[in-house]
């Protein structure tokens, strides 16, 4: 039995008062805000969703009052709109009953016109037959007889796919097309696609019936560019089926339509996209509001303009801008209306866009930087041989390796893109190529695209877009400094660093790995001498030649950060990196250092390891080669000297201790640290003062934070190793079967990239707890990968820490990052 509906009846948009989503729909409460900011919006009803599931039961209606004498159009508006819905229905309410209303009103022909698309859209709705089964579409051309006989026919065609009559009335056709609409919503398909989307069980549709603008062109219309975000009117209107540009509207509606943005974006705070209607008289209604598409660039000008205008606060600025999107402001990227011609997909390992012609090693890559030519290097790993060919690329890309391999953080720290761990290519050194999938070949020589953002590989060239730091960028980023509470370094191991540091505003150097300033071709060949020397005395005659080259270094750096903090990591690699692999280039050692080469093969064997990350490294080579550290440790004071004597803020260095994992460790280098700092002053007769700090980075420094802190003057956590280490997990081989895992849910996300909040995350909190409780002012930072990744930095502010340290070119991500944490912090507390 058909239920009675009389206590639920469709509400106006009109009405004044709180619009309730849940009642109205999203589309339904867009409509109402529009309504209530007094702008000219098409009458309208909403059926709420009681109402539309009572007709999906069979429940009578009737022509609403308020809709007299109109056509309409009977729209889904679910709550949230990814729900989907049943297609719109209209035009509806032409019918035997009304027609003759609608010819005098609107002429015969026009009111025909509308009987015969309401026929044709309707019966195709309810019947799923195609429209063209029912009746051709109307032409311009047609004359009122044409029009008789082409309804006529439609009719019948009507009742053969639907097995009922065309309904005759107004109402019997608004009936038909809601209960279509009602009943569609309740389909099982329906419900499967709406729970897909996150929709729950019961979730309701409400429907809008509003009014058709008699004799209208429709259109759509933004007010911002969708790429950059700059105020212009962008959208098109709807002629004979054709998209016509707005330019081609009278210079009256142009300004009708221009003098909508003001109302429009101050009422939604933000810049908006509308769907208009544009009456016989050229004034404008609008049937729809969304916020404007905009890119990642867009978004920022948007927010930005937003706050200077004052329409929102800077805080809601800076919380409307994602993080991990000013990589976009930051490096090139493809022109998204460019089609890719994907190769393969692999890690996105440090952000960009780049094209170039493939080059497969470090000297190649060199040869091409020498006649102008772009190249993306490729290879099996990197290693510290190729940073000098990761110089002289645009991008890299590795078939191994994971998100902090070698590849992937020398190319974040450079701002170069680089995709890592693309397992799908098979490089052949001796043919000088590589093989994708469908047997797909490409040579040394061969131009691709390496999409660093997204981790692709791509055939050929592809259109970029320029960064851009310009205006709103730097605005936003000086909001972001004045609001947040944690500080943020950069990772920089030389000058170009650190100035790349310094132009993103960084609170200091947080992390200089020393290990990259002995790969310049004049110094290596000393290092390897130092590493082939047979002994202790004659090993410190060799640092003796790298001590000024240290100190040259170390003058630079402190001299760009005047006034901030410098971070120095003491010598971490195992020795064996720097020695060369290739035949020729150990032959071409024994002669420059004098000895034979089977003494050098018989070095380089020595001290060769298994598993060089957990053997000797780090620490581990300052207590048994101390000269080593000894050298450092000289040549950063010296500098320290240096530049004080130039007066200014004086330089307080800061040492780290790598890969410790006791204490004793850390007496044992302070031992001979504070002994070279008391010479150097005594030789000097200048005083300066220094820190010295331990990187935790392996799980058992993290659990003896407490007797660590009575040493260190800071804890920096490297949690790049950490997490390794805590996972078991090689760094250099995760990209193997990260995806796997992520995929297979085993990991939420890949721990090299988003730190791992359950288990290296309570390390972190368990240590700076212990820490703090044996030294209260122990200076507490984060300098592995993580320190650009927003929850991180989320994190390590509420844990108490003083700085996270980063890649230069993540800066800016996590400077914001840190301001959005203070904000929501500050929002939080206010609410308690
Ligand atoms: C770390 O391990 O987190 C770190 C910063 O050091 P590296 O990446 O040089 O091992
Ligand atoms: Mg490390």
């Amino acid at each position: 039995m058909p239920q009675t509906v009389a206590s639920l009846k469709p509400l106006s948009i009109h009405a004044t008062g709180a619009v309730d989503a849940q009642v109205f729909g999203a589309r339904g409460a867009r409509l109402a805000r529009l309504a209530a900011l007094g702008l000219d919006v098409p009458q309208a009803l909403v059926y709420p969703p009681k109402l539309v599931d009572a007709i999906a039961d069979g429940a009578e209606i009737t022509w609403p009052d308020a809709l007299g004498g109109q056509v309409l159009a009977l729209r889904a508006a679910p709550q949230e709109a990814e729900w989907g819905g049943p297609e719109s229905l209209l035009p509806i309410g032409v019918a035997a009953d009304t027609l003759d209303h609608f010819i005098a009103t609107r002429g015969e022909v026009e009111a025909l016109r509308l009987q015969l698309q309401c026929i044709r859209n309707l019966g195709a709705a309810v019947s799923g037959a195609t429209r063209n089964s029912i009746a051709p579409p109307p032409q311009s051309g047609d004359s009122a007889a044409d029009l008789h006989h082409q309804i006529q026919t439609a009719r019948e065609a009507y009742q053969a796919e639907t097995e009922d009559a065309f309904p005759d009335t107004a109402t019997g056709q608004l009936r038909a097309a809601l209960r279509h609409m009602a009943r569609g919503w309740h389909s099982a398909s329906a419900r499967i696609l709406r729970a897909a989307k996150g929709a729950p069980e019961d979730a309701g549709l409400a429907i809008i019936a509003q009014v058709l603008v008699p004799n209208c062109r429709t259109g759509r219309l933004q007010f911002v560019d969708q790429s950059s975000g700059q105020a212009q009117l962008v959208g098109y209107v709807l002629q004979d089926g054709k998209e016509h540009p707005l330019s081609e509207l009278s210079a009256r509606e142009c300004a009708a339509l221009k003098a909508l943005e003001a109302p429009l974006t101050r009422g939604h705070a933000d810049a908006c996209r509308v769907k208009f209607a544009l009456d016989a008289t050229g004034k404008p209604w609008l049937t729809d509001v969304r916020p404007a598409q905009r890119s990642a660039r867009a978004t920022l000008r948007i927010a930005v303009d937003l706050a200077k205008s004052e329409l929102i606060s800077r805080e809601d600025a800076l919380l409307r801008i994602e993080p991990r999107s000013l990589a976009e402001h930051l490096h090139h990227q493809i022109d998204p209306d460019e089609t890719r011609d994907v190769v393969t997909t692999a890690m996105p390992a440090s952000p960009g866009a780049a094209t170039g012609r493939i080059v497969l090693s470090a000297q190649a890559a060199m040869a091409a930087e020498a006649q102008g030519e772009a190249a993306i290097l490729v290879r099996h790993e990197t290693s510290p041989e190729d940073i000098r060919g990761m110089h002289s690329s645009v991008g890299v890309l590795t078939i191994r390796g994971g998100m902090t391999s070698h590849a992937a953080v020398i190319a974040r720290g450079l701002g170069l893109p680089c995709v890592v761990g693309a397992a799908e290519l098979r490089l052949d050194m001796k043919a000088r190529s590589f093989r994708g999938p469908k047997g797909r070949i490409f040579s040394e020589g061969d131009i691709i695209t390496i999409d660093g953002t997204s981790g692709e590989v791509i055939n050929g060239t592809c259109k970029m877009i320029a960064p851009d730091l310009g205006g709103p960028f730097t605005v936003l980023m000086s909001w972001a400094d004045k609001v947040r509470s944690i500080g943020v370094r950069a990772n920089a191991d030389t000058p170009t660093d650190a100035r790349a540091a310094r132009s993103f505003n960084v609170d200091g150097i947080g992390l200089c790995r020393t290990e990259h300033m002995f790969f310049e071709p004049e110094r290596i060949t000393v290092m390897r001498e130092m590493i082939l020397a047979d002994d202790a005395a004659s090993r410190a005659e060799v640092l003796q030649r790298l001590l000024p080259m240290q100190r040259a270094d170390f003058i630079d750096l402190f001299d760009i950060m005047r006034g901030l903090p410098v971070t120095i990591r003491l010598l971490d690699p195992p020795l064996h990196e720097f020695l060369p692999h290739e035949p020729d280039e150990l032959e071409h050692l024994a002669r420059v250092m004098n000895v034979g080469i089977d003494d050098v093969r018989a070095r380089a064997a020595e001290l060769a390891e298994v598993n060089p990350m957990l053997g000797m490294r780090g620490v581990r080579l300052g207590i048994t080669m101390p000269e080593i550290y000894d050298m450092q440790a000289r040549a950063i004071f010296q500098a320290a000297v240096a530049i004080n004597a130039q007066g200014g803020a004086p330089v307080v260095p800061e040492i780290m201790i790598p890969l410790v994992s006791a204490n004793r460790e850390v007496e044992l280098v302070k031992e001979r640290v504070d002994a070279i700092a008391a010479a150097v002053q005594a030789e000097t007769g200048s005083s300066f003062a220094y820190k010295l700090g331990v990187m935790v980075e392996t799980p058992r420094a993290a659990l003896r934070a407490k007797d660590l802190a009575k040493s260190s003057a800071f804890l920096s956590f490297g949690t790049n190793d950490l997490t390794q280490m805590t996972y078991g997990l090689s760094r250099d081989d995760a990209g193997r079967f990260m995806r796997d895992y992520v995929q297979r849910g085993v990991f939420a996300e890949d721990p090299f990239h988003t730190l791992d909040l359950e288990g290296v995350g309570e390390l972190l909190v368990m240590a700076a707890r212990r820490g703090r409780d044996t030294n209260p002012d122990l200076v507490l930072g984060l300098c592995g990968e993580h320190g650009g990744d927003p929850a991180a930095v989320r994190f390590c502010r509420l844990a108490g820490f003083d700085y996270v340290s980063c890649s230069p070119f993540r800066v800016p991500i996590a400077r914001l990052a840190a301001a959005q944490a203070s904000i929501l912090a500050e929002r939080g507390a206010a609410l308690k």
